[in-house]
């Protein structure tokens, strides 16, 4: 349980049961992935860093350069204000008087601009010339901010206490001397802006470094993003670069082994061998999978047909190998409604060997059998199907609701036969649409395989056709058609087993024509020849069909009656003898009527050996010859007079 959960969860991870196409898809896009990860974290750090050095470039750099310059105006203004109380000169006052003012000026102007942005102006201490302008944005920092904010609500108090130190100044100059409580009042203000100016400096000292701190902070944060990025580039990039090794190998392994397994098998098969211990495992579900299991389907049918082959090469008879057909039809190819012909070799006619259990005749028209050329695909040599042309044949009598295929067995270049399939055109297997396309293909496919299994068989069937001519020809007697001796020689131990196992009796009739030789010398050996075929005629058609008539000598036919009940053997006897008296045979102008006399015996009664048997209705004929001829004469023990017979 837990194994096929894990392993549905590894094909999932491993993309085993998708098609190839989605495989590689998936493969492609987890490689893309890794790569904007990566990229999205580089992008990230730089964004961070370009936005952290944006901010120091822009808020704190400046801000610390505008701090400091506001450090150095007001120290500026405040050496001017000390100039103006140790000199007395009016120039050198006003002059340090204007300078004070001005660095004032330019100390509010820069305050304004922290605050709300702008541009600050550098001027030189000693000129007061303009030398640099720069921007800066507002401050955002809180505590910086009410840094600047409480600097500012000094300014105003700064000139007005430069002012009256200035009005102070002039009016001791333009009197020539101050009272001792201007003097008093001249130094307290003086206090007043150093104490001012002091607090004003430490205010922005504390502005500097708070600035500085933050720039330590930022730089600080760009050293962590930096090291953090590089750290995550590290892992991300042996992650993505392991899962990127292990799933080409995967996906290696998956295509390359079934691949191989196949080549392997095809070289083993190139060899003529088939090896079923080497199927090919199926570990996925894709097109690798089904390429490997058609091709195991494929080998098991090599092997199948191998094996049919082999067995069909080693079946004793002609009707071993159809029965062994019909079986790998059933079994194999699940196919049940089919009839095996068979077209006799010189004549147009046709042998049913074979229908299905369902029905005990043909579907088309019976005259096929005795017309052979009727039959389509005996004639054409070609398959006929009535998938691919609906009533393409008119012998076939089912029609409307079946298909047929009918496949040619083609034997030495000529039509040994026909096998036709049926099946009926809607599927009525479960669960399934009644589709008739469905079915037709389905069916035509595993048709497709037994006409594989038809041409297997071909090549054993015209061996088994050809040795089973040539044993006909020795057992049988050219002129007459019928068995001769040897033939008995041969079935007499498969009838004595039969008679046996049924505990039956047989006739056995001995039949000689009376006074033949006459008729060589009178009329000539033809006409004896002509004599003897309507011989054969009439005792053909006098015996039972079941009873067998064998050619024992020259005008000797010996009539087996099968399963013969008392007094049948002496009917059917009879019967044969009253006909030929009857006959009159015309040759070459004469008209011949001749007698036979007939001796017969019964098999076992009589006696348990069967050529002894043979002998005793011998014995019976010579009897009825000696008593007349034209006679009928049953073997009695009183006739078993000698031991010479
Ligand atoms: P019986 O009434 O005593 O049997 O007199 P029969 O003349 O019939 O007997 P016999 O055995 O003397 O003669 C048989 C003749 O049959 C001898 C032989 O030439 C002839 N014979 C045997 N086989 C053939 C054959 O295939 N064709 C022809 N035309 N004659 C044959
Ligand atoms: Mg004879
Ligand atoms: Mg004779």
């Amino acid at each position: 349980m837990t194994k096929t959960i894990f392993n549905r969860i590894f094909n999932f991870m491993t993309f085993t049961d998708i098609p190839i196409w989605q495989k590689l898809l998936l493969f492609a896009g987890g490689g893309i992935a890794w790569f904007i990860i990566i990229a999205l974290i580089g992008l990230g750090a730089i964004t961070y860093v370009n936005d952290s050095s944006k901010a120091l470039t822009e808020q704190v750099v400046p801000h610390i350069q505008a701090s400091q310059k506001l450090i150095i105006q007001i120290r500026g203004a405040n050496v001017s204000v000390h100039n103006i109380a140790i000199h007395d000169e009016v120039q050198i006052v006003n002059d340090n008087s204007q300078r004070a003012r001005d660095l004032l000026s330019h100390v509010a102007a820069t305050l304004d601009s922290l605050l709300k942005g702008g541009k600050i102006r550098d001027y030189s201490d000693l000129t007061g010339e303009l030398i640099a302008e720069f921007q800066v944005v507002s401050i955002n920092n809180v505590i910086s901010m009410k840094n600047v904010e409480e600097v500012q609500t000094k300014i105003p108090y700064l000139f007005n206490l430069l002012d009256e130190i200035i009005t102070i100044k002039l009016k001791g100059l333009q009197r020539g001397e101050l009272s001792l409580a201007e003097k008093d009042l001249f130094m307290k203000k003086l206090r007043e802006y150093d104490s001012l100016t002091v607090q004003s400096v430490t205010i922005l000292s504390k502005l500097t470094s708070s600035i500085s701190a933050l720039q330590k902070q930022y730089t600080e944060k760009i050293d962590i993003v930096l090291s953090r990025s590089m750290v995550m580039f590290i892992v991300i990039g042996i992650l993505a670069v392991s899962l990127l090794i292990l799933f080409s190998y995967l996906l290696k392994t998956s295509m390359t082994k079934p691949i191989k397994a196949i080549t392997e098998q095809i070289k083993v098969l190139s060899e003529g061998e088939v090896d079923l211990t080497k199927q090919i495992t199926i570990g996925s579900n894709d097109e690798i999978a089904e390429l490997s299991s058609n091709f195991n389907m494929l080998m098991q049918t090599i092997y199948d047909m191998n094996t049919f082959k082999k067995v069909i090469e080693e079946d004793d008879s002609l009707e071993d190998v159809y029965s062994r057909l019909a079986k790998v039809f059933y079994e194999n190819l699940g196919l049940d409604d089919f009839s095996i012909l068979e077209a006799a070799e010189r004549k147009n006619i046709m042998e049913l060997i074979h229908t299905p259990y369902s029905r005990e005749e043909i579907c088309c028209n019976k005259e096929i059998l005795i017309d052979s050329n009727l039959c389509r695909a005996k004639k054409t040599g070609h398959t006929v199907s009535s998938i691919i042309y609906p009533e393409i044949c008119k012998q076939y009598l089912l029609a409307p609701e079946k298909f047929h295929i009918c496949i040619p067995v083609i034997v030495g270049g000529s039509i040994g036969g026909v096998i036709q399939f049926q099946f009926d055109k809607f599927s009525n297997r479960e669960n399934e649409k009644p589709t008739p396309i469905l079915n037709a293909s389905c069916m035509a496919k595993q048709i497709l395989k037994a006409e594989q299994y038809i041409k297997e068989s071909s090549a054993v069937i015209e061996t088994k056709r050809l040795t089973g001519e040539l044993r006909e020809s020795s057992v049988r007697d050219q002129m007459t058609g019928l068995y001769n001796r040897r033939f008995l020689e041969e079935y007499v131990e498969t009838l004595i087993a039969g008679i046996m196992r049924k505990g039956g009796q047989i006739g056995l009739l001995m039949c000689d024509l009376d006074f033949f030789k006459e008729v060589n010398d009178k009329y000539g050996h033809d006409a004896g020849d002509a004599v003897l075929k309507e011989t054969t005629k009439v005792i053909s058609k006098n015996a039972r069909s079941a009873d067998l008539v064998i050619r024992f000598g020259g005008e000797e036919f010996l009539v087996i009656v099968n399963d013969a009940k008392p007094g049948e053997a002496e009917e059917v006897a009879e019967r044969i003898r009253k006909k030929i008296a009857a006959t009159k045979i015309k040759t070459s102008g004469q008209v011949i009527q001749k007698t036979i006399s007939i001796g017969y015996c019964e098999f076992p009664r009589d006696t348990q050996n069967f050529w002894e048997a043979i002998k005793y209705a011998d014995i019976a004929l010579y009897k009825a010859k000696e008593a007349g001829r034209n006679k009928v004469l049953k073997f009695g023990k009183e006739m078993w007079t000698t031991e010479a017979y």
